[in-house]
This record gives C-alpha cells, sequence and structure tokens, in this order.
C-alpha cells in the first residue's frame, strides 16, 4: 500500500500532523521509536505556557489565534482538558525585550492587554515582589497547556480518524521513490511508501535529515517544582498567572502557579548547556536545583520551598531561534517541522494543519515566510 503520508516522531508536532491528515480523509502511517507520550524528547513535564503577545516576534501572533482555536476543538474531539486560562505576565524593565516585544506584538495585533507598573503588580498578584522599575504587560488569554495530555489527544484524533500508529518504531533512513514520492525504513526492517512525508523529529531531526544544512543545537534545560514555602493560598491559578521574567543578572526566567497539587513550576529559559539527545545528562544537581530556587525566592518568596521535583528536556535551537517549517528545496515531498528553539508546543496545533496542508496540497494559508528553511541556505 501507498500512503498518503508518512509521519516520522510522534511528538507534539508529529500526533497533531499525524491527527490534521487522517481527519482529512487520508491514510497515513505515523513512525515513533519510543512509546506513546514519553519523557526522552521535548514534551514532557506536565505543563507549558501559551501566550498571545508574542515578544519573538509579531508574526507569530496569528499562528498562535488559530492554535487556540485548533486547542479548543481538539478538546471538543476528545473530551479532554488540554488548556487552562490563567492569565499571563511578562515582567522587566521597559527597554527589556520581553516588555517591549510583548508590547509591539499586541499592539500590532490588537491584543487584549494592560501594561502595570511595579505596585499595581504587586496588588493585582500579592505573591510577586517586582523591582521599582520592572513593569509587566498582562494578558488575559495567556494559560497552560498539559503537553502529555495534549499529545495523547493528537495521537486519539488520529488513530479514531484511522491512522496507522506504530510506536517502538524508530526510522531507519528514508529517500525518493522514482515515482516521485518517500520511502521509509524502520529497524525493524519494515519499508513503508507514501505520497509525502512529514519529519516532526524533534532534537533529532538533524540526524533524520542529514541534508538539512541548518546548524541545529540541542539545549539541555531543565524544569523545577517547589512546594509553597507560605502563603499557598497567593500561589494558585486564581491569584497567580504564568509569568516570564527577565533580570539582568539571569537568563530568561519563567513559571507556573501551583496548579494540580504539583507546587510552583519554574525554569529558565537556556542553560548554555548542549548535547546530543542520547547523552542527554538526565540527572539534575543540587547547585542547579538551588540556583533556580533563588531566582524563585527573589520573585516569589512564598513559592521557594522544599524542593519537589526536577527534570531535564531538550530545545532544539536553530540560529536565530525561531521555527523551521518548510519543504525542502530538493525534495518537495519532504515537510520538515523542527528547530523549534524551547517555544513551540503551543504551535502545535497549528504546525499540525500546516503539516497536512503541505504535506497534501504542496501549500498552505498561513503566513510561514518567517521560518523558511532557505533562510539558512
Ligand atoms: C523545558 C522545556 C520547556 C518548554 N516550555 C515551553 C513552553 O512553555 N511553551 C511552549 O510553547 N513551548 C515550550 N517548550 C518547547 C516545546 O515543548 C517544544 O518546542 C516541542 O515540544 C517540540 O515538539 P517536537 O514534536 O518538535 O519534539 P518531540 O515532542 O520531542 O517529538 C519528536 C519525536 O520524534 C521522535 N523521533 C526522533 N527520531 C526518530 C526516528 N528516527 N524514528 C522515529 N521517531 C523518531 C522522538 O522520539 C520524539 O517523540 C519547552 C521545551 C522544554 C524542553
Amino acid at each position: 500500500m501507498t500512503y498518503d503520508a508518512i509521519v516520522i516522531g510522534l511528538g507534539a508536532m508529529g500526533s497533531a500532523a499525524a491527527a490534521h491528515v487522517a481527519r482529512r480523509g487520508a491514510s497515513v502511517v505515523g513512525l515513533e521509536q519510543f512509546h506513546a507520550v514519553h519523557a526522552l524528547g521535548s514534551s514532557h513535564g506536565k505543563s507549558r505556557i501559551i501566550r498571545q503577545a508574542y515578544y519573538e516576534d509579531p508574526a507569530y501572533v496569528p499562528l498562535v489565534l488559530r492554535a487556540y482555536e485548533l486547542w479548543r476543538e481538539l478538546e471538543t474531539v476528545t473530551g479532554a482538558t488540554l488548556l487552562q486560562r490563567t492569565g499571563g505576565i511578562m515582567v522587566g524593565t521597559a527597554e527589556g525585550e520581553l516588555v517591549r516585544g510583548s508590547l509591539r506584538s499586541a499592539r500590532e495585533h490588537g491584543l487584549e492587554h494592560e501594561l502595570l507598573d511595579a505596585a499595581e503588580l504587586r496588588k493585582r498578584f500579592p505573591a510577586t515582589t517586582p523591582r521599582a522599575e520592572e513593569v509587566g504587560v498582562f494578558e488575559r488569554p495567556a494559560g497552560i497547556l498539559f503537553p502529555e495530555e495534549c499529545v495523547r489527544a493528537h495521537l486519539l484524533a488520529a488513530s479514531a480518524a484511522g491512522a496507522d500508529l506504530r510506536f517502538e518504531t524508530p526510522v531507519t533512513c528514508w529517500q525518493r521513490t522514482a515515482g516521485g514520492g518517500v520511502r521509509v525504513d524502520t529497524a525493524a526492517g519494515d519499508t513503508i511508501e507514501a505520497r509525502s512525508a512529514v519529519v516532526c523529529g524533534g532534537a533529532w531531526l538533524a540526524k533524520l535529515v542529514p541534508g538539512l544544512r541548518v546548524s541545529l543545537r540541542v539545549e539541555r534545560n531543565v524544569m523545577h517544582w517547589f512546594a509553597p514555602r507560605s502563603h499557598p493560598e497567593l500561589l494558585g491559578a486564581d491569584r497567580l498567572p504564568i509569568f516570564m521574567l527577565q533580570r539582568a543578572e539571569q537568563p530568561l526566567f519563567y513559571g507556573f502557579p501551583n496548579i494540580r497539587g504539583q507546587g510552583v513550576k519554574a525554569a529558565f529559559h537556556h542553560s548554555g548547556e548542549y548535547s546530543e539527545p542520547h547523552l542527554l545528562r538526565r540527572e539534575v544537581g543540587d547547585a542547579e536545583i538551588e540556583t533556580a530556587r533563588t531566582a524563585l525566592s527573589a520573585w516569589l518568596p512564598d513559592a521557594a520551598g522544599s524542593h519537589v521535583d526536577s527534570v531535564a528536556c531538550m530545545y532544539t535551537l536553530t540560529p536565530d531561534e525561531h521555527f523551521l517549517i518548510g519543504v525542502l528545496a530538493d525534495h518537495p515531498q519532504v515537510v520538515i517541522a523542527g528547530g523549534f528553539s524551547g517555544h513551540g508546543f503551543k504551535f502545535s496545533s497549528v504546525v499540525g494543519e500546516i503539516a497536512a496542508d503541505l504535506a497534501l496540497q504542496g501549500s498552505t494559508r498561513h503566513r510561514i515566510d518567517r521560518f523558511a528553511l532557505r533562510r539558512f541556505a
């Protein structure tokens, strides 16, 4: 049988791509090297931020607005709770990239937002301790996605629409067929053919597509959870939004309120520790836990109680930290969705839609020129 599409990698992006292809009535096989919803890639760790006033670039805003619609649609289709709105605050000095960029996106796209000074921040969110010179951009629609539930929901939607999903099935190589399609070999010895392929390999992308000609780096980043030290009533999602904090003495720091009794989660956006997926240092040392606790303590003193857990995860960084979405110049039947640079999860629903457009129609109505592979040619 020749499928309409093969999806390689069934993490955040691949599960969404498989669901979108299958829901359009096309035949799709999805191949994943590990089991479903595993914790060895980039899509584990209980929570991901979703926000609209995108400081990184206003080009992301239309995509994130569509992503919200698709997350709600997926909740309806599967009955799962995937997105919890908590509001979000982006805090730093008025001149800093986080505040300026968030305001720029909010203004360019007419997004609902408020600019709060330090006193207003303290009043609205009493657990926070902003410095006198800090301000915050507050956006009400921001919130939390539950990544494991999201991936599971996309896999469920894909299977329900007829997708053939195969786990514990590493892809060893792929090539173009004489007929202009794609042939994929698996470690199990199977050969599968399709008219198109969608490669969503996450941190393994460079290995899967040796001819990519983009230098990708895999960065180890750790998520930490702490139990409240005092005033737990100020740390729940009704009193504390998700936050991002830019301070000169540390990398961008972000976190989540205490939801589902997990404790407050906090992490740095970059670590500067680069690795390979199979060599990733998964154990977390005391010193890095204490560094995170110190940053948390300076912003949310009530939250920096006993350590609950720390988990390592991987970013796949492109040179400019913007995504890679498009087809390969010399293999237009091969769609690449990768290099999400530590901020892709919120978009996975819309990336699935775009990947299905490109695989089945060769084009998409979404503006994806910002993410073109050719910018690194
Ligand atoms: C600590 C941390 C915090 C983050 N916080 C946020 C956030 O708050 N908001 C946000 O929007 N984003 C966030 N991100 C980024 C986001 O989680 C990622 O961009 C996103 O999950 C990447 O999805 P993916 O599908 O590319 O990768 P993955 O979900 O890792 O999927 C890739 C899949 O490909 C499979 N695969 C690879 N090679 C093969 C092969 N040869 N054969 C078969 N299968 C293969 C892998 O096993 C894996 O399942 C965060 C990331 C990390 C690490």
